[in-house]
C-alpha cells in the first residue's frame, strides 16, 4: 500500500525534493553572499586603518619628531617600529585570510593562494623573526635591492646623515648585520627572479607595494568605482617608469662615486635630503596611500626595481603560455589582470604574454575557465618536463 502511494506520487515527490534542495542551496548562497559582503567591509576597514596609521606615524616620525622632546621622540620611534613590524604583519595575516574567503580560492593550487602564503612567510621573517634575532627593528629598510633605495650605500659612508643617525643606535655590529642582510636578500631576489621570473619578488616577497596589492585586492578601490585603466594613463605610466628609473640610477651612481672617492658634488647632505623628499612624496605617500586606495598596483607600473626585475624576468624567459585552441574569448583574464595587460588578444593569436609590466601574479591563470593559461620560465618548464618524465 505504502509503496503504491509512493509510486503514484513519484513525480510530486521528486519535484518536492528538488525544490527543497534548490531552496536550501539558494539560502546557503544568500548566507555566503552576506558573509562575503561583511568580510569585504572588514577588509576595507582594515585597509583604511592601515593607510591612516601609516600617514599619521610617517608624519610624526619624519616631521614632528625633529622638534619633540627626547621622551616623545622615543615614544614615536617605538610606535613606528611597532606599527611597521607587528601591526603590518597582523594586517597581512588577517587580510590574506579575508581575501581568500572573499575570492573563495581555497583550492591549494590557485596562484593567488601561493602569493598570499609567500607574503605571510616573508612578513614573519622580515618583520618579526629578523628584528628579534638581530635586535634591529629597521631591518626591513634593507630588503629592497638597488636601484630601489640607496640606504645601504649611505650606510657605507661615514659622513652620510643616515650613517650618523644610525651608528649611535645600532653600533658597528648592527651596521654590519644590516648590510649582511641586504646583500643576502638582494642575492636571493636576483637568483630567484632568474629562476622563476618577476613573480618571485613582485607577487611573493615584496613588502612594499606588492603585498598591499595582493593582500587587499578585493578592497580596491577604496574610493569610487573600479575603472579600466585608459590607454592614455598607460602611456603616462610608461613615461613615469623611465623618469623614476633615471632618478633612481642617478642616486645610485652618485653614492657609488662618493664611495669610490670621486664625489660629483660636495653636497652629500643636500642629495640625501632630496632623496628623502622623493621617498616621502612619491614612494611613501603615493604608493602607500594614493595607489593603494585607487588602483592597488599603481606604483608597480613605474617602480624602478620592478623595471629592472622585468628585464631579469625577460632573461629568465618569463611568460604566460596561452593555448588559443581552448580560448572562448570570455575576457575573464583581462578583467583579472592587475597590470592592465591584454591577455585575451595574445591568447586568440596563440602568442605568449611577455609584457615587461607583468608581475607574475597569476590572477589571469586562476581566472581562465578553460585552463588555457599557465605561468612559466625556462627553469620552470625544464623542471616541469623532468617531473612529467618521472610520472
Ligand atoms: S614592482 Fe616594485 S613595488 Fe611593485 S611589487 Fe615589484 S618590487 Fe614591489
Ligand atoms: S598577465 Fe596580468 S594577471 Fe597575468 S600574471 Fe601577468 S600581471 Fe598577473
Ligand atoms: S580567460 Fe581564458 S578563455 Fe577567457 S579570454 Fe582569457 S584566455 Fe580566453
Amino acid at each position: 500500500m505504502f509503496w503504491k502511494i509512493i509510486k503514484d506520487h513519484k513525480i510530486y515527490l521528486q519535484s518536492a525534493i528538488i525544490s527543497s534542495i534548490l531552496y536550501f542551496r539558494s539560502k546557503r548562497g544568500e548566507v555566503m553572499n552576506i558573509n562575503k559582503s561583511i568580510e569585504l567591509k572588514i577588509l576595507k576597514a582594515i585597509l583604511w586603518i592601515y593607510i591612516i596609521l601609516c600617514l599619521v606615524i610617517a608624519g610624526l616620525n619624519y616631521g614632528y619628531a625633529n622638534q619633540a622632546t627626547a621622551s616623545v621622540k622615543v615614544f614615536i620611534t617605538w610606535a613606528w617600529h611597532f606599527y611597521e613590524n607587528w601591526v603590518k604583519t597582523f594586517f597581512i595575516l588577517i587580510g590574506s585570510f579575508l581575501t581568500l574567503r572573499i575570492t573563495s580560492t581555497l583550492n591549494i593550487k590557485t596562484m593567488r593562494k601561493r602569493n598570499l602564503i609567500g607574503f605571510i612567510v616573508s612578513a614573519l621573517i622580515i618583520h618579526i623573526i629578523m628584528p628579534i634575532f638581530l635586535n634591529n627593528s629597521e631591518v626591513y629598510f634593507f630588503t629592497m635591492p638597488l636601484p630601489w633605495t640607496t640606504t645601504p650605500l649611505q650606510l657605507l659612508h661615514l659622513d652620510s646623515s643616515f650613517y650618523l643617525s644610525r651608528i649611535p643606535i645600532w653600533g658597528l655590529a648592527g651596521v654590519a648585520s644590516a648590510l649582511t642582510v641586504y646583500v643576502c636578500i638582494s642575492v636571493i631576489i636576483i637568483i630567484g627572479t632568474l629562476l622563476v621570473g618577476r613573480r618571485w619578488q613582485c607577487s611573493t616577497l615584496c613588502l612594499f607595494n606588492g603585498f598591499a596589492s595582493e593582500v587587499f585586492e578585493p578592497a580596491f578601490p577604496l574610493v569610487g568605482k573600479s575603472k579600466k585603466i585608459k590607454p592614455n594613463t598607460l602611456k603616462i605610466f610608461s613615461c613615469l617608469r623611465w623618469v623614476f628609473l633615471i632618478m633612481a640610477l642617478f642616486f645610485v651612481f652618485y653614492w657609488i662615486l662618493v664611495l669610490v672617492g670621486i664625489p660629483i658634488t660636495e653636497g652629500i647632505q643636500v642629495i640625501s635630503k632630496l632623496e628623502n623628499y622623493k621617498y616621502l612624496s612619491t614612494e611613501l605617500l603615493m604608493a602607500m596611500f594614493f595607489w593603494v586606495a585607487f588602483i592597488g598596483r599603481g606604483y608597480c607600473y613605474y617602480c624602478p626595481l620592478g623595471t629592472v626585475l622585468g628585464w631579469i624576468g625577460k632573461a629568465a624567459g618569463q611568460k604566460i603560455i596561452t593555448n588559443n585552441t581552448k580560448c572562448i574569448k570570455c575576457n575573464k583574464c583581462n578583467l583579472a589582470c592587475t597590470m592592465a595587460i591584454d591577455i585575451k588578444d595574445n591568447a586568440q593569436n596563440g602568442k605568449a604574454v611577455t609584457d615587461l609590466r607583468c608581475v607574475g601574479c597569476g590572477h589571469c591563470v586562476d581566472a581562465c575557465p578553460t585552463k588555457n593559461l599557465s605561468y612559466s620560465t625556462k627553469f620552470l618548464s625544464r623542471i616541469f618536463k623532468k617531473v612529467k618524465k618521472l610520472y
